[in-house]
């Protein structure tokens, strides 16, 4: 049984102040939920006073991006080492918005990938195709290059904590949300995917996390589904109250 994770992925939003009175409100909705394990990923800035507001509560703090190595002169970058200095267990790698605007490549992912799980931290690897390519009838081809060429290199053993994030790019922030027969049928690809990199036994596993508008009203039929494995939840996680909701579908 795959022990579902809820994950908030803030991306450029919310001040200190803010993320302190996102957790006043929020926490007391969801301490007493053991169903599913619950993340939230601020922005850099924001992860001490997220880490601080969360102590001791069932919700853990991770960062949305890092850089692969260890240190060096790589000005505005931060590594897993000071991720993990700060609270941070968490990481997600290769979001769509990154890959778009910042030009992360297959490969980046997967030097960012096996650094994090080098440093222990849980990595939430975001894979998902662009409507072009949908409409094009290359989602598979999309899903089968992103999750071969971020598992390259990495052992099973050493992969043990990996999460995927299934993202269809034309799902995020727009409000279509993908149906969760479509979801679900490209989590079974992605889980075909990291049998090959993995082993049969690895992926059953593996934790495949739906991400592209998930709002209260539609978390309840997406999570009902046997192959989606928790959701990675951006403007609908702002709201403390509606993070809870979906957290409880
Ligand atoms: C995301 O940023 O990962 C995401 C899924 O955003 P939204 O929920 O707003 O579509």
């Amino acid at each position: 049984m795959r022990k579902k994770l809820i994950a908030a992925n803030w991306k450029m939003f919310k001040t200190p102040d803010e993320t302190r009175d996102f957790f006043r409100e929020f926490l007391p909705l969801v301490s007493d939920h053991e169903r599913d394990e619950i993340l939230v990923c601020p922005s850099f800035v924001n992860l001490p006073a997220a880490v601080e507001a969360a102590k001791g509560s069932n919700v853990a703090i991770g960062a949305q991006d890092m850089h692969w190595e260890k240190q060096g002169a790589f000005t505005g970058e931060t590594s897993a080492g000071m991720l993990l200095a700060v609270g941070c267990t968490h990481v997600i790698v290769g979001h769509s918005e990154r890959r778009q605007y910042f030009g992360e490549t297959d490969d980046i992912v997967n030097f960012k990938l096996k650094a994090a799980l080098e440093a222990g931290l849980t990595p939430i690897a975001c894979v998902g195709e662009v409507l072009e390519e949908r409409e094009a009838g290359l989602t598979e081809d999309v899903l089968r290059r992103q999750c071969l060429r971020a598992f390259h290199a990495i052992s099973a053993k050493k992969a043990a904590k990996l999460v995927v994030a299934y993202e269809p790019v034309w799902a995020i922030g727009t409000g279509k949300t993908a149906t969760p027969q479509l979801a679900s049928d490209a989590h079974l690809l992605i889980r075909g995917e990291a049998a090959k990199a993995f082993g049969e036994e690895f992926a059953g596993q593996l934790r495949i996390l739906y991400g592209g508008s998930v709002k209260p009203e539609n978390a309840k039929a997406l999570m009902a589904e046997a192959e989606i494995d928790g959701a990675l939840v951006g403007g609908a996680s702002l709201d403390p109250k509606s993070f809870a909701a979906i957290v409880k579908y």
